[in-house]
């Protein structure tokens, strides 16, 4: 047998290791003249009619040709804008020679959710919108390129789900099972901690599962992260909300330390006449109930949802274009989505914008709800609007939209779907009252140690920082993680 190389290989892996070249090696002018390459869509036309992903995952000898885009830049602005903070430059390198499963360990490194935030992260305003290639022309098309690599080795070779080190007889609980939850609990339970996961809906997920539509991230991709951490020894504790089944003190006091991540699951209501009448839904149980099977969901959600004609979305963010989407899926005549403002102050991904109109959906921009129209029966027929227009910047810095009087008008519907943003859940303070929150009910931390104000007590993700991205609850969990650490080998510490 020929003896290894360790300057060379691997010895743990046996895989080449493939030295970064020096910058002045990289040819940049070559790499600038390679077309920008991107995997093929499913067409409009049949997409409407399926809830698969849109987007294909990139052919590999493809995706070789997109990394070689990379310049390597030795700044990397993409890694710096990137909340997680993933060595792109140093994945694409190993990813451009063929190493896809070392390009995808690259990733994991950083990240518990590299298939996710291939997908979800808005990366034009992240990693994308900083790469110095898309100062003259497309950026590296970086998020399909990651989702390509973790993808290529879930189905080719294999993720590591072994503990890095032995039982160190901590135990940590950790409520609830989304971005945040399992970012913290993944890097706890390497590192050799017990770790409990509380849930209340019935599957372990949050709003990758419960929120987050099928044809964004398909379902089975979230079913592996869990398949990991079961292999990792994380114990799933679904069905239980804790504030109700199970008090914060009483896990406190069984638990040597617990990380809150239960995002922001109040969904803001609107304030005009006649929003409870049937026919109005709230985004989430819109969508649960459009996505998944009965069974995934808790009684009370399993009724389908009625024939859709005429259906209206209001909102301007990720939530709303899930929510239009869904709608077209479902087979409405017409979706109309209304916005306040216009495009240009729209959160939500430019990508999925796109895809709605491609579907069929119609939008109407400066455009506010004022009351919802109801039948004899009470229930839905329509929504009155009014005209808006754009004032000063408001405290939010975008143009405040101001209303246009005697510019009413009517969108006949049947179905109304109010995403206009999530809010903290205010009844949780309430069984934990040591925790100290905000005038908006979020969980007040220390930036530094993501510590609450109670001893022992950690949080992070949409429960911090308000209704935010995936990507952002995820380096909440896996810094609270290393937090905890700090914290369970030295109760005493001051940060
Ligand atoms: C429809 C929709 C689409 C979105 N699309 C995108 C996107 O494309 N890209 C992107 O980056 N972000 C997107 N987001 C935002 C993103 O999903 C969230 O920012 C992210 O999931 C927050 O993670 P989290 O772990 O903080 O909370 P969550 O994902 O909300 O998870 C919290 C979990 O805690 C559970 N829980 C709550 N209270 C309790 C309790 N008392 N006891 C036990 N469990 C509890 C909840 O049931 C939930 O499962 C979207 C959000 C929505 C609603």
């Amino acid at each position: 047998m020929t003896q290894q190389d360790p300057r060379t290989t691997d010895l743990a892996t046996s895989r080449p290791i493939r030295q970064r070249p020096e910058p002045k090696e990289i040819d940049r002018k070559a790499r600038f003249k390679v077309p920008a390459q991107l995997p093929a869509k499913q067409a409009p036309a049949e997409r409407i009619h399926n809830w698969d992903e849109v987007t294909f995952l990139f052919d590999p000898e493809i995706a070789k040709i997109e990394a070689t885009r990379c310049i390597q830049c030795p700044a990397a602005p993409c890694q710096r804008a990137c909340p997680v903070h993933n060595d792109i430059p140093g994945s694409f390198w190993l990813l451009e020679q063929g190493d896809f499963a070392a390009a995808a360990d690259v990733f994991r490194e950083t990240s518990a959710l590299p298939e996710m935030c291939g997908r979800l992260c808005p990366q034009e305003r992240l990693c994308e919108g900083h790469c110095v290639v898309g100062k003259n022309g497309p950026p590296v098309a970086i998020g399909k390129l990651e989702t390509f690599v973790t993808e290529w080795q879930r189905k080719h070779a294999s993720v590591d789900v072994t503990p890095v080190a032995s039982a160190s007889g901590f135990s940590v609980a950790v409520v609830g099972t989304g971005p945040a939850g399992i970012g913290c609990a993944e890097r706890l339970a390497r590192a050799g901690h017990r770790v409990v996961m509380y849930e209340a809906w019935p599957r372990p997920g949050g709003l990758l599962l419960y929120g987050i539509p099928n044809f964004k991230l398909n379902k089975p991709a979230v079913a592996r992260k869990f398949d990991d951490l079961s292999h990792l020894g994380v114990e799933m504790v679904t069905g239980t909300r804790i504030g109700e089944a199970l008090s914060l003190d009483e896990l406190a006091n069984e638990f040597d330390a617990v990380f809150l991540a239960f995002g922001a699951p109040e969904s803001a209501h609107l304030g005009i006449p006649n929003e409870e009448a049937p026919g109005v839904h709230e985004a989430t149980e819109f969508l649960v109930r459009a996505n998944l099977p009965r069974e995934a969901l808790p009684e009370q959600m399993r009724e389908p949802l009625p024939e859709l004609r005429q259906v209206v979305v209001i909102g301007g963010g990720d939530t709303s274009m899930d929510c239009v989407r869904s709608a077209i899926r479902l087979g409405a005549e017409t979706v109309t989505l209304i916005y306040r403002r216009t495009e240009t102050e729209m959160q939500g991904r430019v990508e999925e914008r796109k895809h709605a109109r491609e579907e069929g959906v119609q939008f109407e921009f400066l455009t506010m709800p004022v009351a919802v129209l109801t039948d004899e029966s009470g229930a839905v027929s329509g929504l009155r609007c009014r005209r808006m227009q754009l004032g000063e910047p408001d405290e939010s810095g975008r143009a405040r939209p101001e209303p246009i009087e005697g510019s009413d008008f009517d969108l006949p519907a049947n179905a109304i779907v109010v995403a206009i943003g999530y809010n903290a859940d205010p009844s949780w303070g309430d069984s934990a009252p040591e925790v100290r929150r905000d005038r908006w009910g979020r969980v007040v931390v220390d930036p530094e140690s993501m510590r609450s104000s109670q001893r022992g007590v950690f949080a992070g993700g949409d429960n911090v920082n308000g209704a935010d991205l995936v990507v952002t609850a995820l380096a909440d969990g896996q810094k609270a993680a290393a937090a905890i650490e700090l914290y369970l080998a030295d109760p005493e510490r001051s940060w």
